[in-house]
Formats: C-alpha cells, structure tokens, sequence
C-alpha cells in the first residue's frame, strides 16, 4: 500500500483518484475479528478464510476498522451521484473562496451515448462517431464560452459564488474523500455495477481494481465472490427455478402470468421489467427464459 500512497490514477480525460493516506489491512479485519471468535486461526489460508466468512455472513464491522482517504478530481454532475454516500467524510473545493477549476471532461465524437429503450435511467449503444462530431463541437463551443463569461464576471469584481452558477456539470471540482472499507465497498457494489452511469463507474473501477484490491486482497477477493460477482434470487425467482429444473417450463410460465410478470399479446409474451432481470440471472446461469422455449 505504501507505493500507491500520492499516485495518481488518472480517469476520464482529466479526472484522478490518489491515495492520501490509509489504516488498516486485510490483517485488521482479521485482528479485529478474533475478538469476537477468539484466538486460534493464525495461517493465512485460515485468515483468508475467516474473511471469506466475515464477508459471506455480512458480519461487516471489521472490515469498519480499515478506512482509506483519497483526493478525487471528478465532474460536478459525477460528484452530484458520488456526494449521495453518507458514510464518508468530506471536504471539496470552494468555488465561492477559490476560482473554479479551469477544466471540464469533453466527450469524444464517438462516445456520445444514446437513450435506453428499456431503462429510463440508462443508455446503450452510442451516436456513430460521425453525428457525434457536431455535438463534440457544440460541447466545446459551450465550454469554452461559460468559461469566458466566468472569467468576465470575475474580471468586473463579481463575486465568485456568483459568477460560478452558468458553469457547466462537465467542470471539474476537487475533494478529500474518506471512508471506511465496509461503506466503501458499498459505494462500489452500487457503482461498479452496469446500471450505474459510465463516468462514475471509471471512478469505482481505479479505486477498486488499482487500489482495493492492492490494499487489502483477501478482501477484495471475497468482495468479487460474495458481492460483486453475486446475485440474489427472491422467493418467486428460487420458485420458478424449481420448476424449470423439474422440466415444468408451461406451468412457470403459467407463473409469471399471474403475477403480472408476462403479458400475451397474441403468440407473444411481453415480459416485465422484472422478468427481463430474471431473464438475465438465467442467461447467468446458462438457462434461456421459459417464455422463449
Ligand atoms: C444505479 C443508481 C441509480 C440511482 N438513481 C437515483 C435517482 O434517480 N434519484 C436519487 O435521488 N438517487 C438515486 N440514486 C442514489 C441512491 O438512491 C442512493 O442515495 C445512493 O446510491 C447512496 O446509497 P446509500 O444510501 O445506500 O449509501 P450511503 O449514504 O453511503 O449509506 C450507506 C448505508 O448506510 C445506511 N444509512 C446511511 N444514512 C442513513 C440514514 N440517514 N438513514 C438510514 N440509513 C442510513 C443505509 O443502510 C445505507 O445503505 C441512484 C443510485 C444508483 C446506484
């Protein structure tokens, strides 16, 4: 952990993730967990173990006893999404006490997203790099212009908590981050999963591939096998399973009808939103969707 301390990683085109300081290690948890079950395991397949437990029964507060602060340099609408975690003690640059950075993120002609037709939150697929050379060009006539007005109103004595406001989402901001390995794991089971926005899952991939699992690996480990790499299956969903694995694929079907999951149009089944994400839990699993077979 000591090399990672004041490297930059850098994300997006002008973002970074850098490590200030941090306590604790995978031998912590470890230390802190044998206080509750006792003395005994000192191998490390036995800590490793003890960790895979801790982590598979959500018995959480040791890994409480490791925390990490980072300095991140991210854009404000990024920062908007990573500022909803409450666990973590924060400190961000002032735009009413210091000039704002002179940087925002731009986005390359072939990286303009488009709207998702099923998810109202997401995006899939992107505009072909050729339509996307217009927007890239608006999006840098517009930065360059917020930034010129900005810098006029501070030029003219405006105050600087005023003269931010027409300053785009792009713009970058800076701030100390720190938290603790229980609640940052949280932040990236919800971050680095694929329902969260691209930008702030670059920023939850570098502190999870480049410094997590540098700084405490056993953990990490677990993390990718318990949690990250997992899935929850509800009641009904374990229900279905049985009867696809006893081969009684109408009668699930017959299931999920009932319970609003599949609508017939005809010969066809619309399937919800929530049979659409058990679709994808079976695709996990190598099965195809009874409404397909
Ligand atoms: C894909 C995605 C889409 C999202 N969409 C939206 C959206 O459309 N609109 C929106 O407003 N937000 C949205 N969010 C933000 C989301 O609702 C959470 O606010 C955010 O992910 C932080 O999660 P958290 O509260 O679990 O984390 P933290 O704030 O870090 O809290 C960690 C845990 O501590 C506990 N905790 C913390 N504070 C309290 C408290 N005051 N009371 C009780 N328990 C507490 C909870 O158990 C919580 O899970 C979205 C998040 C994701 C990942």
């Amino acid at each position: 952990m000591e090399s990672l301390i004041g490297r930059r990683i850098g994300v997006l085109d002008d973002g970074f993730v850098e490590v200030v300081d941090c306590m604790g290690d995978d031998a912590a948890i470890v230390q802190a967990a044998r206080v509750s079950y006792g003395e005994g395991t000192k191998r490390v397949t036995e800590d490793r173990g003890l960790i895979r437990y801790l982590m598979r029964h959500r018995h959480t507060t040791p890994f409480e006893m490791c925390e990490i602060k980072l300095h991140v340099r991210t854009t404000m609408d990024c920062w908007r999404q990573w500022i909803r975690h409450r666990t973590a003690n924060v400190n961000e640059h002032s735009t009413r006490y210091s000039v704002a950075i002179d940087s925002a993120q731009r986005t390359a002609p072939g990286q303009w997203r488009l709207q998702s037709k099923d998810n109202r939150q997401g995006s899939e697929g992107s505009l072909s790099a050729e339509r996307g050379e217009h927007f890239s060009g608006r999006e840098a006539e517009i930065i360059a212009s917020t930034r010129q007005v900005y810098d006029e109103r501070l030029a003219a004595g405006i105050a600087r908590e005023q003269a931010r406001k027409d300053l785009p989402l792009s713009t970058y901001t800076e701030a100390y981050w720190k938290i603790d390995l229980h609640n940052l794991l949280h932040f990236l089971e919800l971050r680095m999963e694929p329902h969260a926005q691209y930008e702030i899952r670059q920023y939850a991939e570098a502190i999870g591939f480049q410094i997590v699992s540098q700084w405490v690996p056993l953990t990490w480990e677990a993390f990718l096998d318990y949690r990250l790499g997992a899935m929850s299956l509800s009641r009904t969903e374990i229900g279905l399973l049985s009867l696809l694995h006893a081969g009684r694929g109408v009668e699930a079907v017959e299931e999920m009808q009932v319970a609003g999951w599949l609508q017939r149009e005809g010969d066809i089944c619309k399937p919800s939103r929530e049979a659409r994400e058990f679709a994808a839990k079976l695709q996990r699993l190598g099965l195809s969707p009874p409404w397909q077979t």
